[in-house]
């Protein structure tokens, strides 16, 4: 850390490298697949470098690209630069963007499929759904449209015969999120080899949104339970 408390570029550079090795930790992309973006300040963000093996990656190979659309080091940015500017520029609230071939995400985008309401964690990415955006070559500005309207309203999209997109405040938001994602894909694509998978209604899923905003949280108060303090009380004996 930098002084402040602020991370420093070499922190960034050093996370942006680590999301990329959680990627092929968690099993959520293979190869040189994917990329990940950590936004450094309201109009730059760091992403991996385009095409190199994650485990060769040190901290000055991460290059910095502006809003504007310059890069800044040593290394040319990822091929995808332009859908991790256009989120960044879009989405106040993205601190990292991670990118994936996930196994089961990807499957269900070859179908031009997203993830509908058919298991309520769907909710995790924001909405009722996660969409599938339509195909565009890697790379192109036609493909960050079709994302950044995809996102509209959600952190995470499908991309047609490609992968995966999510987004988070922080990296481990964003880790988090694509797993999620890859797991209700891996669920979907189950359900649906069994057939007649049922769908929640809108009115189902906007509740589950709105648990979701105290979910976890300790503070949160179930009005059914009554805080017994941290002491535990004596054994009862068996009947
Ligand atoms: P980069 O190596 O250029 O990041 O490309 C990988 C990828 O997934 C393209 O969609
Ligand atoms: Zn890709």
């Amino acid at each position: 850390m930098s002084n402040g408390g602020a991370p420093s570029d070499r922190d960034l550079r050093a996370a942006v490298i680590a999301g990329c090795r959680d990627l092929t930790r968690l099993g959520l992309t293979y190869g040189t697949s994917g990329n990940v973006s950590v936004r450094r300040d309201s109009g730059s963000f760091f992403v991996s470098p385009t095409g190199m093996a994650y485990d060769t990656l040190e901290p000055r190979d991460v290059p910095l690209v502006s809003l504007e659309g310059a890069w800044y080091g040593r290394r040319q940015p990822s091929s995808e630069w332009r859908f991790h500017r256009d989120i960044m520029a879009a989405r106040a609230e993205a601190g990292a963007i991670v990118h994936a071939h996930s196994r089961y995400a990807t499957a269900l985008a070859c179908t031009g499929r997203g993830i509908p309401a058919f298991h309520y964690m769907v909710a995790v990415a924001g909405a009722e759904d996660i969409r599938c955006a339509p195909y565009h070559m890697f790379g192109t500005q036609e493909l960050s449209d079709a994302a950044l309207t995809a996102l509209e309203g959600r952190r995470a999209c499908l991309l047609a015969h490609h992968g995966i997109i999510a987004m988070g405040v922080d990296l481990a938001a964003a880790l988090k999120l694509a797993g999620e994602v890859e797991s209700l894909a891996a669920q979907y694509c189950t359900a649906l080899a069994l057939g007649n998978v049922g769908l929640l209604d809108a009115r189902q899923m906007q509740a589950v949104i709105g648990r979701f905003r105290t979910y976890g949280r300790q503070d949160a108060v179930d009005p059914a339970l009554r805080a017994g303090g941290e002491a535990l009380p004596p054994k009862r004996p068996l009947p």
